[in-house]
């Protein structure tokens, strides 16, 4: 899209305001999903100190937390940043996915379902990487809903694997949803063998069925390119894990956020990350 035309501002704009809504609820969805005993849309929030119910004015995204200076209005205990936080990331990638992937404004085609497939995916990743790092799981309902989906979200946006599909077919439609079913499998079987191996060599176990499972699930989607995505998590998680184990001396590494990045780069630049890796072996 052009910056310089106001209704891609407004468009632009109205996807950052979404961004931060869906953000809030990934914040209730991070909060409640692991406790098994609570429903992410009832009831109305609380304050985690006192009680208190939050009314909607003090619930607004981002703008209640800075008007209550991260305070809460009963008891004055302090609100966590990363509630305003993750508001204002998932607005900004909301945002930043619309001016990226919708081409012409105007014309309600086949980008707008792409950036709704995008939207919803990054969505996903946003809560997987919020619960694993709170309690190191990645929730079923999020993994395996993604490994039925997966395909169906492939159908919908083949751009998704960058027009090469594990299984070429002459509909690029039906081309991504086989390959999507084809790659959770591969995906899966490949990460479930690399920890096998892991637990052989080392004695203990290396990786979670959840981290085998939300591969799985981003194989469902981009097909053979989740294999990069692993590479890039993989890549990630060794140089930040070294600083982290260096820093805080031996902390558990939760793999779930490398594995979200992973697929959120290679979903955007798959060809590109994978010609820049190629290029270091070209003379
Ligand atoms: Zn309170």
């Amino acid at each position: 899209m052009s910056l310089g035309d106001p209704r891609v501002v407004v468009i632009i704009g109205a996807l950052g305001a979404l961004g931060a809504c869906i953000g809030s609820f990934l914040n209730v969805v991070a909060y409640r999903l692991p406790r098994e005993c609570m429903n992410v849309a009832r009831p109305r929030s609380r304050c985690t100190q006192c009680g208190r119910s939050i009314a909607w004015y003090d619930n607004l995204p981002v703008l209640s937390w800075i008007l209550l200076r991260g305070k809460c209005r009963g008891c004055r205990a302090s609100i966590s940043m990363r509630y305003p936080g993750v508001e204002l990331g998932t607005a900004l990638l909301f945002a930043w996915l619309g001016a990226h992937v919708v081409k012409e404004p105007t014309a309600f085609g086949s980008d707008w379902l792409v950036l709704a497939v995008m939207l919803t995916i990054t969505s996903a990743l946003i809560a997987l990487t919020l619960v694993d790092l709170d309690y190191r799981i990645l929730p079923d309902e999020i993994t395996k809903s993604g490994i039925v989906l997966g395909p169906v979200l492939a159908f919908c946006a083949p751009e998704l694997q960058h027009d090469a599909h594990l299984i070429s077919l002459d509909s690029p439609r039906w081309a991504a949803a086989v390959s999507g079913v084809a790659g959770a499998a591969m995906a899966g079987g490949v990460l479930w063998s690399i920890g096998w191996l892991g637990s052989k060599a080392f004695k203990k176990d290396a990786m979670g069925f959840g981290d085998v499972k939300m591969i799985a699930a981003m194989g469902g989607c981009l097909g053979h390119w989740a294999l990069l995505s692993l590479a890039v998590a993989a890549l990630c998680g060794a140089v930040i894990g070294i600083v982290i184990r260096v820093v805080t001396a031996g902390r558990y590494i939760p793999f779930g956020p490398f594995l979200a990045v992973g697929m959120w780069t290679v979903m955007l630049w798959g060809p590109e990350i994978w010609n820049g890796y190629m290029d270091l072996f070209r003379p």
